[in-house]
């Protein structure tokens, strides 16, 4: 299998969901005796291709223009159709990002090609890759299977592979190719302007190795300094289900879910946090999740690798006071 990987950058700058997609290419390529062409496109950023030929990858195709410096659907889905037509991949793989889903519907259709977007992960079966999507909010999750030719275009949700398992090139490094693409200015038909940045954030709980998020059992804003406490106490951040951050009790970045930040970090506790479908999609991905509530039935304890079941407002304390005694 030939893996195409297109990566992401803004002003020579990674989008880091690009190397959970590495990972992603990795293991299919691991698993279909497969190669992968790693694909950098932009303006001024070689430096990026020649780090990426640093990881595990048979190549990595360079595609620089004048008018890729700033994303325009028009310009990146014509320069990439002529990378795809050249390459001729089997697979194509994208992180799922905003851009990525501007775009990429666009690239398929003009190939005519079909595209499985938002991935969460996917099985290698009797040769044949199935990849799986979640669907009605994530309270299902459907196998999709290409029909058709190749190439097939596949995008993968941020945090459905692990971009700290990606391997890097044991013996040196790929080779990095320039491709050239030809985009005349009236190909692109929007003009860029300044790129929407979200407000400054006061820190990105995708960096945090442990999160320790509150939900509606904390019951009221003074309670929220306890969970701080014990935050701080574990070195972690705190984060928070949506009605928290809806009452304004917590910054709106501090919401984890659905509409709020994707998080995968070493251990997420969960405090009188429901485990409503629109929460747990925001947090699936930590490596242990610990939750207390005091209801058994939560179904926060279906993805709980430790669950108390038990008032947070006696356990916490005791955990403060032990981590407090432990210093
Ligand atoms: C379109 C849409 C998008 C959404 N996006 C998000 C999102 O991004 N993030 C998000 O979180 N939600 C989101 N929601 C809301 C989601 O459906 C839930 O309503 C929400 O996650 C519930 O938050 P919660 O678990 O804090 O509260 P609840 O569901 O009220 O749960 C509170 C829990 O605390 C427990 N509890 C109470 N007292 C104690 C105690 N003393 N000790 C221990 N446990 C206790 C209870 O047993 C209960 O399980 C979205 C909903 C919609 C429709």
């Amino acid at each position: 299998m030939k893996i195409l990987l297109i990566t992401e950058q803004h002003e020579a700058q990674w989008n880091r969901v690009s190397f959970e997609t590495l990972a992603a290419a990795q293991q299919i390529a691991e698993q279909t005796k497969g190669s992968i062409s790693g694909v950098v496109i932009g303006k001024g950023v070689a430096a990026l291709a020649d780090e990426l030929a640093g990881y595990q990858l048979e190549e990595v195709l360079l595609v620089e223009h004048d008018l890729l410096e700033k994303y325009t659907p028009d310009g990146f889905s014509a320069a990439l159709r002529q990378v795809i037509e050249g390459a001729k991949p089997d697979l194509v793989l994208l992180p799922h990002t905003y851009q990525v889903r501007d775009f990429a519907p666009k690239l398929a259709a003009s190939m005519q090609k079909g595209l499985i977007g938002d991935c969460i992960g996917y099985r290698h079966e009797n040769g044949k890759l199935i990849f799986v999507r979640q669907m009605f909010q994530g309270r299902t999750a459907a196998d999709v299977v290409f029909t058709g030719d190749a190439p097939w275009i596949v995008t993968f949700q941020a945090s459905a592979f692990r971009a700290d398992l990606v391997a890097r090139n044991a013996s040196g490094k790929a080779a990095v190719k320039p491709v050239a693409v030809e985009l005349k200015p009236e190909q692109i038909r929007t003009k860029p302007l300044e790129r929407f940045r979200e407000a400054k954030q006061a820190v990105d709980l995708t960096q945090a190795p442990i999160l320790v998020s509150v939900g509606r059992g904390i019951k009221a804003p003074e309670n929220i300094a306890m969970a701080e406490k014990l935050a701080k106490l574990l070195g972690g951040e705190i984060c928070a289900s949506r009605p928290i951050c809806d009452e304004g009790w917590l910054p709106m970045d501090r919401q984890i879910g659905s509409s709020g930040q994707t998080v995968a970090p070493k251990l997420y506790l969960a405090l009188g946090i429901s485990g409503a479908i629109q929460h747990v999609v925001g947090m699936k991905a930590s490596r242990t999740i610990a939750a207390i509530n005091k209801d058994q039935n939560a179904p926060i304890f279906e993805v709980a690798d430790y669950g108390i079941v038990g008032d947070l407002f006696e356990i916490v304390p005791a955990l403060i006071e032990a981590l407090e005694q432990s210093k």
